[in-house]
């Protein structure tokens, strides 16, 4: 449950912020509105001017080597001088409210963030990094006691019957950490896709995970019989987002439905089981429903800086730790009470 908690931190994390890119009332304004058109014509706010923006009247661009020349690289130079523009136009306008007293407002359907390097959030990128160190240290560790702590078959396999199943998890986990950091940095399409995609399969995966573990799944095939018909839900719902739609308030419903399944499988079993760490569980439950009311009260930037989604984020490192310490006290358990009943 542990785990479903943190997937639901997770997938709040990746899920929650995905209604993002809608009108929002900062780029309704129409005072930004123009203050956007105006500079991807001239290139400059105020007296701010961006080297992106430099187009030649038949649109190439003014300089550079022929593969700059290219049409791919036009278009990025054109997303480039976009984005720059929604950034400086964002930060007059906020300027201009704060001096009337007025409170921040989002737009494109996120916080006026303040870049730091070129860097969108770098809260929250510093702590997606985090994160991911935290799922790096926890499989490592997890990995260690395995093979090198507890005693091995002759044939050289663990005794524990879900090695596999953590190796894969942590797989996910780290991957899903990478794109967070990666589309915090930066959101453009891709990263958008990319980051979503990762928390879907890792939300679906984890949801596989928490059936075959809490139901003690051990036998092939119903392992398969179980994982199966998720697999294909889950494959056909990120084609769906990356080659048909991304539809973010049908991805929040599937990811907080996933999110929501496991939460109750891992609470009913911690509820029902003698597990001598089951306490782990408790607290990843508990804590993470309370860290999910961060995503629910949704604060603007304090200072420009961190925001609910990045203490969202960085409540899930604690989190991470306790759940890997549950998984190594689970694999040692499961070992102990194997070799006990082989003797
Ligand atoms: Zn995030």
């Amino acid at each position: 449950m542990a785990q479903l908690h943190w997937m639901i931190l997770t997938l709040s994390t990746l899920c929650a912020f995905l209604p993002v890119l809608h009108a929002s009332a900062g780029d309704a304004d129409p005072i930004y509105k123009s203050c956007v058109e105006q500079c991807e014509k001239s290139g400059c706010v105020g007296n701010k001017c961006f080297q992106h923006c430099k187009f030649s009247s038949d649109g190439k661009p003014i300089d550079g080597p022929w593969y700059m020349q290219e049409p791919l690289y036009l278009r990025w130079k054109q997303w480039d001088c976009r984005s720059d523009c929604r950034y400086h136009c964002m930060l007059a306008r906020e300027e201009e409210r704060e001096k009337l007293g007025d409170k921040p407002v989002k737009y494109h359907g996120k916080w006026p963030f303040q870049r730091v390097y070129g860097i969108q959030e770098p809260v929250a990128v510093a702590l997606s990094a985090l994160n991911l160190a935290m799922q790096f240290h926890g499989w490592i560790s997890f990995f260690i006691l395995l093979y090198y702590k507890l005693p091995l078959k002759q044939n050289k396999r663990t005794y524990y019957e879900y090695t596999g199943l953590w190796h894969i998890y942590a797989i996910l986990s780290m991957n899903s950490w990478f794109w967070s950091a990666v589309f915090h940095s930066r959101d453009v399409e891709l990263t958008e896709k990319l980051d979503y995609s990762s928390a879907v399969a890792l939300i679906g995966f984890s949801l596989i995970i928490s059936i075959l573990r809490a139901f003690n799944v051990r036998d092939e095939a119903a392992r398969v019989m179980v994982a199966a018909p998720l697999l294909a839900f889950v494959t056909t719902h990120i084609l769906y987002l990356n080659f048909y739609k991304l539809d973010y308030g049908l991805n929040m419903k599937v990811c907080a439905a996933m999110g929501v399944a496991q939460l109750l499988v891992w609470a009913i079993w911690a509820g029902v089981t003698r597990h001598p760490s089951r306490w782990k569980l408790w607290v990843v439950v508990g804590g993470g429903g309370l860290a999910m009311l961060l995503e629910i009260y949704d604060f603007p930037p304090y200072r420009g800086f961190v925001d609910a989604h990045a203490l969202w984020h960085a409540t899930t490192i604690p989190f991470t730790y306790l759940w890997w310490s549950f998984v190594r006290d689970d694999a040692e358990f499961r070992t102990l009470t194997l070799i006990k009943k082989v003797k």
